[in-house]
Parts: C-alpha cells; structure tokens; sequence
C-alpha cells in the first residue's frame, strides 16, 4: 500500500482506505491511478491526491487462468482497464461477476476487497475492484 504512505499526513489522516484515490498533476493536468507523488507522465512532483469518481466503464479487458502464485486459487479472474467517470484509467480486478459475461463498456462500481494475506506478520492487503453496475436504482 505504498501509495497511501505517500499520501500527505493531514490528508491521509482524513482519509479511509475504502476510496479511490488518485493523483492530479499541476504541472500537466493528468490524473492517475493509484496516487504517487511522481507524476507518471511528466515526472513532475507537484501532484496533489485526488478523490476519484468510482464508476466507470470497462475499456478493455482479459482473462487470467494461470495467475501468479498468490493468487492461486482465485483463476479463473478478470483484470481489466477502467474509465472512470472523469477520464481517469484505473489497472483493476473485476469481481461478482463470471469472465464469459464480461464486456467492453460494460458499466462498473468501485468495491474494495482483501486481496492477499501474507505470511509471518498476517499483513493484509485490501485493494480495489470492480464489480458491474447491475441495477442503478436497487443502490
Ligand atoms: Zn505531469
């Protein structure tokens, strides 16, 4: 979770691990996903995090069946490219949903899940992903 280590203190501080959050750059306008003070782009530090819009679209997608070993267990999975509501694309793992009835521009929702729990220390990691927007109303 070394993004949000690197989120400013006071700001972090309000903060919970169930949102998604981004990055802005000030010096060239991209938003990016996960948060990190180095803008990916232009390698500016003047970044500021960002709450980001946790809907979107699928834009592409694929399948995993032989996944890295801590994962195993959870082939076969879907990880696909998000565009979030204000252009921003999120890398993410699709959930509740069977990798046959997955689609390009299928509408998604933000989910936050326990991804991977580690050895020794029982560190838990929670990550974010995706589930389809089955029925707007029934929120
Ligand atoms: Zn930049």
């Amino acid at each position: 979770m070394a993004y949000v280590r690197s989120v400013p203190r006071a700001w972090r501080e309000r903060q919970n691990k169930y949102r998604l959050i981004g990055g802005t750059c000030k010096d060239c306008g991209k938003t990016f996903y996960p948060y990190r003070g180095i803008c990916p782009v232009c390698g500016s530090s003047n970044v500021e995090a960002k709450k980001l819009p946790e809907t979107g679209t699928i834009e592409t997608f694929s399948v995993v069946r032989t996944p890295p070993t801590e994962f195993t267990g959870q082939a076969p999975y879907v990880v696909a490219l998000v565009r979030l509501d204000d252009g921003t694309l999120v890398p993410a793992q699709i959930t509740d949903v069977e990798p046959e009835e997955v689609q390009v521009g299928m509408r998604v929702e933000a989910v936050f899940r326990r991804y991977r729990e580690q050895g020794e220390k029982g560190i838990i990691e929670y990550g974010i992903k995706f589930r389809p927007v089955v029925n707007l109303e029934s929120k």
